[in-house]
This record gives C-alpha cells, sequence and structure tokens, in this order.
C-alpha cells in the first residue's frame, strides 16, 4: 500500500489524483490532505478518504472542521504550519504538489528532507528553485516524478535511454484559445475568453497562463531542471490537438513521442505507480478518426511571454522568480479584472527590465525577490 499526501487535495490536480486514488483503493491510501479555502470540498475528501491529518489555509474554516471532526481520529491543521506537517507526514511514501504557485517551494522543500518521492504537479517550484529542489532531491534520494503532461511525456521517453544520447526535447503546446491571433486581437480578450481552453480542463491560473503561452515558458524551464538539458535543446512545437504530449530527438536523429488523449489521469497515475503502469479506464485514441497531426512554430509576436520565459531562463539566476513572481500577480490581477489581459505580459516585460539580477539565489533571496516583485507591481502606473 503507498501511502499519499496531497498537497492542493481541492484543486484541479489534486481531486484528478483523488480519482486515481479512487480506482485503486487496495495500492493507494491518503494520509494527509492539504487545501486553500475550500473546507466543504475537503469535509467531502476526509469523510471518503479518512486521512490522519488535513489542514485548510484559512484558519476560521479550519476551525470549524475542527469542531465537526472533533470526534473523528483525524487532526486538522491550518496555514502554512498545517500544509508544511502535510508536507512532511511520517506516514507518507510520496507527497503530490499540486498547490499553485510558488508557495510550492518550502513544502516540496520540507517533503524531500524527510524522504518523500515527490510527484511534481507544482512547476512554479522548480522554475524559481530548480538550482536548490534538484540538488537536494539527489543529496536525500528522493525522486522527482513528473505530472505534468509534457515532462512525464519526457519522462516516458526517455526510459531505457541515456542521457548523453539526447539531441533535444521537443514539448508540445496546444497554443490555447488565441493560436492564430495577432497582438492587437489580444487588446480585446476578456477574462471569460482567456477562461476557455480548447482542449484541457484545469484550474484558473494555469488556464490563463495556457492562453498566454507562459505555461508553456514556465514548462520549458521545468524540462530544464527536470531532464538537465540546456535551453538552446529545447524546443516548443505547437500541435493543437493535444494528442503528442511531448517527444524526445536523439542523437541519431530517431524521435520518440507520447501520445494519447487529453487526461491529466494518466501522467498523474503514471507517477504514482512508476516504474510500473495500472489501468486506467478512459478515452482511446482513433487514429482511423484521426487521419492527421498538425504542427505549427509557435508566434512570438502574439505570444510575446514565451520569449521572456526564455530569456528568464537563459539569464537564470533570479531572473526566473521575477518572471514567475510577476506573472502569479498578474494573472491575480487579471483574474479580478483589474488589469487588461495585455497588461500581463507588459508587467512581466516591465519587471524583468528593472530586475538587478541575484546570479545564485537562496530560498530567502527567492521569496525577498517575490517580494520586490510584488512591491514593484503595486507602485506600477496600471
Ligand atoms: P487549482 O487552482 O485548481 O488548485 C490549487 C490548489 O491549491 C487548491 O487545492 C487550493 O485550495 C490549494 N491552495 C491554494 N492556496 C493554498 C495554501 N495557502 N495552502 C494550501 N493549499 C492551497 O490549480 P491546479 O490543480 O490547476 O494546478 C496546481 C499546480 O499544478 C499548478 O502549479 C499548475 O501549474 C500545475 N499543473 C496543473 C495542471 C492541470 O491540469 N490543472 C496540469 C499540469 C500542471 P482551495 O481550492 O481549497 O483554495
Amino acid at each position: 500500500m503507498k501511502h499519499l499526501s496531497i498537497l492542493g487535495s481541492t484543486g484541479s490536480i489534486g481531486t484528478q489524483t483523488l480519482e486515481v486514488v479512487r480506482e485503486h483503493p487496495e495500492e493507494l491510501c491518503v494520509t494527509a490532505l492539504a487545501a486553500g479555502r475550500n473546507k466543504d470540498r475537503l469535509r467531502e475528501q476526509i469523510i471518503e478518504f479518512k486521512p490522519r491529518l488535513a489542514s485548510l489555509d484559512d484558519p476560521e474554516a479550519a476551525r470549524e472542521l475542527q469542531e465537526e471532526f472533533k470526534d473523528s481520529p483525524v487532526e486538522i491543521l491550518c496555514g502554512k504550519d498545517g500544509l508544511m506537517a502535510a508536507a512532511g507526514i511520517d506516514e507518507a511514501d510520496i507527497v503530490v504538489t499540486a498547490v499553485v504557485g510558488m508557495m510550492g517551494i518550502s513544502p516540496t522543500m520540507e517533503a524531500i528532507k524527510k524522504g518523500k518521492d515527490i510527484a511534481l504537479a507544482n512547476k512554479e517550484t522548480l522554475v524559481t528553485a530548480g538550482h536548490l529542489i534538484i540538488p537536494m532531491a539527489k543529496e536525500y534520494g528522493v525522486r522527482i516524478l513528473p505530472v505534468d503532461s509534457e515532462h512525464s511525456a519526457i519522462f516516458q521517453c526517455l526510459r531505457g535511454n541515456r542521457h548523453e544520447d539526447i539531441d533535444k526535447l521537443l514539448i508540445t503546446a496546444s497554443g490555447g484559445p488565441f493560436r492564430g491571433k495577432t497582438r492587437e486581437d489580444l487588446e480585446k480578450v476578456t477574462l471569460q475568453d482567456a477562461l476557455k481552453h480548447p482542449n484541457w480542463a484545469m484550474g484558473q491560473k494555469i488556464t490563463i497562463d495556457s492562453s498566454t503561452m507562459v505555461n508553456k515558458g514556465l514548462e520549458v524551464m521545468e524540462a530544464h531542471w527536470l531532464f538537465s538539458v540546456d535551453y538552446d535543446r529545447i524546443q516548443v512545437v505547437v500541435q493543437p490537438q493535444s494528442i503528442i504530449h511531448s517527444m524526445v530527438q536523439f542523437v541519431d536523429g530517431a524521435v520518440l513521442a507520447q501520445l494519447g488523449t487529453p487526461d491529466m489521469k494518466v501522467p498523474i497515475e503514471y507517477a504514482l505507480f512508476y516504474p510500473e503502469r495500472r489501468s486506467l479506464a478512459g478515452g482511446r485514441l482513433d487514429f482511423a478518426a484521426l487521419k492527421s497531426i498538425h504542427f505549427e512554430e509557435p508566434d512570438p509576436d502574439t505570444f510575446r511571454g514565451l520569449g521572456l520565459a526564455l530569456e528568464a531562463g537563459r539569464t537564470g539566476g533570479s531572473m526566473p522568480t521575477v518572471f514567475n513572481a510577476a506573472n502569479e500577480r498578474a494573472v491575480a490581477l487579471f483574474l479580478k479584472e483589474k488589469i487588461r489581459y495585455t497588461d500581463i505580459v507588459r508587467i512581466i516585460g516591465e519587471c524583468m527590465d528593472r530586475h538587478q539580477l541575484i546570479p545564485d539565489p537562496g530560498l530567502e533571496q527567492i521569496l525577498e525577490t517575490e517580494q520586490w516583485v510584488y512591491r514593484t507591481i503595486e507602485g506600477m502606473d496600471i
């Protein structure tokens, strides 16, 4: 029996992870759940999956749950302490990091220090602190198992192959809802337009990130750290149907790809059972019906966020943190309809321009840089 701790259990990845657990009750069980504010969903999850520990960020909601579950063995905690306790809980074999944003860094480090394997969905952690997390995982002998579908695809293609035989990684992108649009077209985009992803149903932040292709930029940085491949050998390819989840080209010119219907439960289940596979109900590709798969180059003029991400990644040091934190804050403002869609990438670019680079930041400097970004955005005339 594998014991799971799920950070971000009420979100899109968290709930799909629990669907996978539900499919395999004889092999997977839940030891800890951590969430932000969604008390009702967490209550249902506690009743169904009976974790030893559950945590909500919101202290008031957590107190209400403590009262409701006072006669049950589940321990209910709150805030950052609760999240850290869920990350480091003794019984867990594997920690699923499905919180959104840079808040994932500290609990991921905590889980690694406690020797837990990480099923990593929270890409922002590797983007901003990959230079700390990857060596730490090596030091503590834990595995970082990718949950992001593109990285899971690459991980699957690399099995049985040597690292030195990789020529390049080909990360596929659907192109999002604004593929084929011009920069001028984006001026008119509303929140509702941006929240409509053509192929994947995801949390709000990543849905906006996919529409700007900032998500693809974050994925390139994530791949750089996960697979130790330099930026010049990572290429983004638009494949609008989201059937090829990513590919690896090897030095002899052979290309391996991983294909499937767009279903996040596939990479989630793969991470949880790695190196084995389990059956999974769901759609299967019908190649006769499919007939063709299209490819395009990403449009650098419309999707300036992708170019900025690559620039941040190549610059390294604290720049990916600036890119990521500026995006997180700008997307949050856009979701509250405080800024226009095109302001997101403009804000990221301005923060990167104003930043004084820190070449090899430690955790504290990363978190200080994040705060610097927030203050910088507050001071902007937007
Ligand atoms: P969601 O917004 O759907 O979920 C985020 C989760 O984090 C929720 O459970 C939320 O709780 C929880 N949370 C928020 N604040 C806190 C906090 N302070 N303490 C503890 N938990 C908190 O996001 P997604 O599931 O879409 O994405 C999660 C991560 O996975 C992101 O990094 C994303 O980039 C990545 N990812 C997502 C994919 C997808 O298909 N969704 C695909 C690949 C990667 P609550 O709802 O209770 O407030």
